[in-house]
C-alpha cells in the first residue's frame, strides 16, 4: 500500500489555516490511519493533517515510540487545542516537512490539551517536556506555522536559501542519482 507523501517546505499548503472537523466520518478515520502509517514509517513522533495535504484539524502523536519494535502508543487528536500553558523550555526541533534542518525553539514546558478522540469522546491531556513540545509543534501546523517561523530571521533565511539550492539541484539532476 502506498503511503501518502509528506509536503515539504516551501509548499504553500503548509501555510494554510486548517478547518475544524465537524463530524468524524469514515474519511477522517481513514486519514488518521494513513497519518499513523506515515508517522511510523518516516519515523516521526508527530504528524499533522496539513502535512499530507489535508487542511483539517487532526494530529497524530506518539512521543513514547522510539524504536521500530517498541510498543506503540498512538494518540489521534481531533480539533486539538491548548487550553493552559506554563513554563518555558528550549527544545531542538525538527520536522518531516522541513528537510535536513534542526533548530532550538522556545515553547511552554507544560500544557493542557483538549481534543476529541476518533470515537468522539472529549480528551484532556496534561503534558510536559517532549510531549508538550510536540503538541505545540503539531497544533502550529494546523495554524499554518512551521517551527522555522519561531526561530530568528537570520537562521530562517540561511535555511531557506540552503533549501532553495537543494531544490534547484534536485531539478537539475535526474532523480535517483
Ligand atoms: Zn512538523
Amino acid at each position: 500500500m502506498a503511503l501518502r507523501d509528506v509536503l515539504k517546505f516551501p509548499d504553500k499548503r503548509l501555510q494554510e489555516v486548517s478547518t475544524p472537523i465537524e463530524k468524524i466520518t469514515d474519511e477522517i478515520r481513514e486519514l488518521a490511519s494513513d497519518m499513523l502509517d506515515v508517522m511510523y514509517d518516516e519515523p516521526g513522533i508527530g504528524l499533522a493533517a496539513p502535512q499530507v495535504g489535508e487542511a483539517v484539524r487532526l494530529i497524530v502523536v506518539d512521543t513514547e515510540w522510539v524504536e521500530e519494535d517498541a510498543e506503540r502508543h498512538p494518540l489521534v487528536l481531533v480539533n486539538p487545542e491548548i487550553v493552559e500553558s506554563s513554563g518555558r523550555i528550549v527544545w531542538t526541533e525538527g520536522c518531516l516537512s522541513v528537510p535536513d534542518f534542526e533548530a532550538d525553539v522556545e515553547r511552554a514546558s507544560n500544557v493542557v490539551l483538549r481534543a476529541s478522540s476518533l470515537e468522539g469522546e472529549g480528551l484532556e491531556i496534561a503534558a510536559s517536556e517532549l510531549q508538550a513540545v510536540c503538541f505545540q509543534h503539531e497544533i502550529d501546523h494546523l495554524d499554518g506555522i512551521l517551527f522555522i517561523d519561531r526561530i530568528s530571521r537570520l537562521k530562517r533565511n540561511l535555511y531557506t536559501q540552503r533549501r532553495k539550492k537543494q531544490l534547484r539541484r534536485e531539478l537539475e539532476e535526474p532523480s535517483g542519482s
